[in-house]
């Protein structure tokens, strides 16, 4: 695989950058997580938005316009020949002196990496997960906001652990109030009487493109779709629960904290969501010619 590595397109083993990276150093920088379906890049616009917006709100002056940046994710892939890739953009503030100031990095560091990633094993898209809540909370909007998409990812990770530790392989995060955020990569949604619901982002929980593919898909079939703060023991009597992210897409959820969500199995909404879900992923987002039909 070739990996796009400020500017040059260079084998994996070659990808490497200074252990003097700002990014590497201190988490400073950010990245974005995108999908390409059967040679349609799943809305590629919205992903360089956020990626844009958490540079300027961290600061950091990306080298490229967002229209170099959308042709380098197509390139990479084009590159590669993948008609299916998860993509990973990364923009570190680059090479600098030890020291936080970012004054001392020359310029930030652009890598693009096209793979496959299997967040979750086929079955439990069909069975669905057993998840649990976890002590680790989501940072605040106040301190790290978390609709920044930054290198500090290690509260998620810590909720990966933790997740890991009680035999699960994903977690729900709750704020410092003790209302459900969401999972460790990727958001949450209820449904509750032919409801479909979501907390609100204000909470601590980044704007998912997925959550608001999922809230489009909503609004386009009539189905009532809304913002709740909720608690756990609002998940705990769901009908049905499912997690939306880049990489996990939609997976149903079956457990939680050892209470049976609805029957046990995917709900019927979850199921028709998924399948909507499944839909607009090869209808929309940019096309790449070359790879459309592989
Ligand atoms: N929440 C967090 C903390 C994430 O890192 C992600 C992944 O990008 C998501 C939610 C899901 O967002 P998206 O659907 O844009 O991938």
């Amino acid at each position: 695989p070739l990996v796009y590595l400020d500017g040059e397109y260079v084998p994996k083993s070659k990808a490497v950058v200074s252990v003097f990276d700002h990014g590497f150093l201190y988490g400073d920088g950010i990245f974005e997580g995108i999908r390409c379906y059967s040679g349609n890049v799943f809305r590629l616009k919205e992903h360089i938005k956020r990626l844009y917006e958490s540079a300027k709100s961290i600061l950091l002056e990306i080298p490229l316009s967002p229209q170099e940046m959308e042709d380098a994710v197509v390139e990479t892939l084009r590159k590669n020949g993948y008609a299916n890739a998860y993509i990973r953009l990364v923009v570190s503030r680059g090479m600098g002196d030890l020291g936080l100031d970012p004054r001392s990095c020359v310029k930030p560091c652009v890598i693009i990496i096209a793979e496959q990633l299997k967040l979750f094993p086929q079955e439990f898209y069909e069975k669905g997960l057993s998840i649990v809540t976890v002590a680790t909370r989501r940072n605040v909007p106040d301190a790290l906001n978390p609709k920044i998409k930054s290198l500090n990812y290690l509260n998620n990770v810590l909720v990966k652990l933790e997740a890991q530790r009680a035999g699960v392989m994903e977690a729900l995060m709750l704020n410092h109030e003790g209302y459900v955020c969401e999972g460790s990569g990727d958001n949450v949604f209820l449904v509750k009487d032919g409801k479909v619901m979501t907390p609100p982002t204000y909470l601590g929980a980044l704007e998912g493109i997925t959550r608001n593919a999922i809230i489009d898909i909503c609004n386009r079939l009539g189905i009532p779709c809304e913002e709740k703060v909720f608690t756990r023991h609002d998940v705990y009597v769901a009908d049905e629960v499912f997690l939306t992210g880049t990489a996990a897409e939609l997976i149903p959820v079956i457990d939680v904290d050892s209470r049976v969500i609805g029957e046990g199995k995917p709900g019927p909404m979850t199921e028709m969501l998924i399948k909507e879900f499944r839909k607009i992923t090869v209808q929309e987002g940019t096309k790449i010619p070359e790879l459309v039909s592989k």
